[in-house]
């Protein structure tokens, strides 16, 4: 069984569809192991997108990232990293195939709506970031 990481990012939630959201994951057959709604801090968005540190557009990633609560899950399944992705859709949602969850509910390159873990490796280590062992179940 594999699990990847998935952020509901702030426009999602401020614009309240985060059960619309996390229904895509469950009817695509993920099951949600973890789930939190959480402020990052500005340490917290730093250190998730240090491997963006150096790209011109981390300065208002970060910005992005905290100006509004996140919803941070761990989705779990057969394929989840790739399934999630998927559902997610292109990074800039003007590409993203219709029906996609970027199509459907985000506005810009930056505010894209989610996050999702790009390899098992990264999920590894994601959702080591946000939840403890006996917070994923
Ligand atoms: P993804 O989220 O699809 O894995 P990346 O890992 O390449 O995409 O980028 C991380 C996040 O950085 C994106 O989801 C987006 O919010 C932001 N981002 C990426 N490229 C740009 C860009 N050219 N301008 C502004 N923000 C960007
Ligand atoms: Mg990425």
């Amino acid at each position: 069984m594999e699990q990847t990481l998935s952020i509901i990012k702030p426009d999602a939630v401020a614009k309240n569809v985060v059960g619309k959201i996390l229904d895509r994951f469950e009817s695509a057959g993920l099951r949600i192991a973890a789930t939190r709604k959480m402020q990052l801090s500005r340490a917290d968005a730093e250190a998730f997108y240090a491997v963006h540190a150096e790209r011109p557009f981390f300065g208002e990633l970060v910005e992005f990232m905290i100006s509004g609560p996140v919803v941070v899950s761990v989705l779990e399944g057969v394929n989840a990293m790739s399934i999630n992705r998927d559902l997610m859709g292109a990074t800039n949602p003007k590409e993203a195939a219709a029906g996609t969850i970027r199509a459907d509910f985000a506005d810009s390159i930056d505010a894209n709506a989610v996050h999702g873990s790009d390899s098992v490796e990264n999920a590894a280590n994601e959702i080591k970031f946000f939840f403890s062992d006996r917070e994923i179940c």
